[in-house]
């Protein structure tokens, strides 16, 4: 409101300020799903390393033992991911962080609804992209594709001006683009996991022609290691002043205030519960040995994710803790941490369905049961397509908005503290991939043991 010069009516100011707050809020939202600098490195280190990593993984597993290992990964991350979007649904209803609506602001928005099964098709199309350049460099054209969306902002006066309790209309129209399953920032995430994995098992499985392009991948997966662990070293810089940054913008949190403390504090339980509480049961129940001891050794892992938001950019430290500290075999998390860190995670996949109720509850608006299901899918399948980098299931979360018919706009809401809750979602994913490499290398011990058998016992400790 303070640009606007101060002869205009008190009624254009208004509209001009909420105008600003709009464009500000889109401009947030521009610098999270745009192709900046900064996303077309981090796109460009995403394609490498996910393909350089799942093919190196798959490439070291003949098939047989993959198909097993591979179903008992996908069984262990559907699980987890299902179980923790439940956690996120009950302990929103329970909590109802949203109540006391906002309808001061009577801030609407008419959407077309998604159908889970339109959503759920989309994330199929995605798994195996019709053209493999193509799947690292641009969007598909889908049902999402760019829409023109009306957003109709009613300005209660009152609000700014106890004796005058006018109202008036606005009418904003722009235009924004729908992220689809299994793409962020342009890449389709999903569709070079899916090719990297059939490609790896192909080339593992190739004998001496093979050998040429397994070196390959396999000093491609090194140097971009190299590369990640160069740039973490930066990453303290990079945090201090994002930190700064947000205090600096504090008004935005004090905002909406209460609501958004309550939803934090609802966030921060529902990750408590699934991280420290459901999945250490899991793995004591499999495993019978101690989570605790286990978790022990991912600590700079755990640490890393807090710091960097990013369980992608954490795998190195990840694959460290869990083969030097843990000792778990290197054909394991070779596959299942860099697989896990792009579609297993459990954090982003509670807090998106989470989210999505508080919205829901910000706007007085009901969720039927058949509602929460949708939501329950949605949340599935946007915690798969979400790359491992910083705030990606905040772009995701469109899809499980949409499906249900809330405004998609008010995401910008909880932009303010997402910051923060990034930081816990992304600990609690890789807390969750780690875990799963625990729990994939007890049930495949025989198969491992009787490789190691096979090949003279070589391949245990390269
Ligand atoms: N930052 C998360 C991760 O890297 C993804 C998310 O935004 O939920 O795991």
């Amino acid at each position: 409101v303070t640009n606007v010069p101060p002869c205009v009516s008190r009624m254009q100011r208004i509209r001009e300020g909420i105008h600003i707050r709009t464009m500000k809020a889109k401009r947030k939202v521009e610098e999270i799903s745009k192709e900046d600098v900064q996303a077309f490195l981090r796109k460009n280190a995403f394609v490498l390393f996910t393909v350089g990593a799942v093919v190196v993984g798959m490439a070291a597993l003949d098939s047989k033992a993959s198909g097993k290992m591979g179903m008992r990964a996908v069984i262990y991350y559907m699980t987890t991911t299902i179980i923790a979007v439940f956690v996120g649904i009950i302990i929103v209803l329970i909590i109802h962080p949203g109540k006391g609506s906002k309808d001061e602001f009577g801030k609407q928005q008419t959407i077309e609804q998604v159908s889970p099964a339109d959503a759920f098709l989309d994330l199929i199309r995605n798994m195996f992209p019709p053209n493999l350049v193509q799947a690292c460099t641009q969007q598909f054209k889908t049902k999402y594709g760019k829409r023109t969306v009306h957003v109709t902002v009613t300005v209660n006066e009152s609000l700014f001006n106890s004796t005058n309790g006018t109202q008036e209309v606005m009418e904003v129209t722009r235009e924004e683009v729908i992220p689809i399953p299994g793409q962020v920032n342009g890449v389709n995430a999903l569709g070079l996991v899916v090719f990297s994995m059939c490609f790896g098992l192909i080339i593992g499985n190739m004998k001496e022609q093979g050998q040429v392009l397994r070196d390959f991948f396999d000093s491609l997966n090194e140097a971009i290691m190299s590369l990640v662990a160069i740039i973490m070293w930066y990453a303290p810089v990079g945090i201090l002043f994002l930190i700064a940054g947000k205090i600096v913008e504090m008004d935005d949190l004090t905002q909406m205030g209460g609501q958004l403390g309550m939803y934090t504090i609802t966030v921060i339980i529902g990750l408590l519960i699934h991280g420290v509480l459901i999945l250490p049961t899991l793995y004591f129940v499999i495993t019978r040995q101690n989570p605790f001891i286990f978790i022990a050794g991912l600590l700079q892992a755990l640490v890393t994710a807090l710091g960097t938001s990013s369980s992608s950019a954490t795998l190195p430290v990840t694959f460290k803790c869990l083969e030097e500290n843990n000792r778990i075999d290197k054909r394991i998390t070779r596959f299942v941490l860099p697989v896990g860190a792009t579609i297993n995670m459990d954090g982003t996949a509670l807090y998106e369905a989470l989210a999505a109720i508080f919205i829901a509850q910000v706007n007085n608006m009901e969720m039927n049961f058949g509602q929460i299901i949708t939501i329950s899918i949605t949340a599935t399948a946007a915690s798969i397509g979400a790359a491992g980098i910083p705030q990606a299931g905040l772009v995701t979360m469109v899809i499980v908005l949409t499906s249900v018919g809330l405004p998609t706009d008010d995401i910008t809401l909880i932009i303010a503290v997402d910051w923060f809750l990034d930081r816990l979602r992304t600990t609690t994913n890789v807390l969750g991939d780690s875990i799963g490499a625990g729990i994939v290398e007890f049930l495949s011990r025989h198969e491992l043991r009787s490789r190691d058998v096979e090949m003279g016992n070589s391949v245990v400790e390269e």
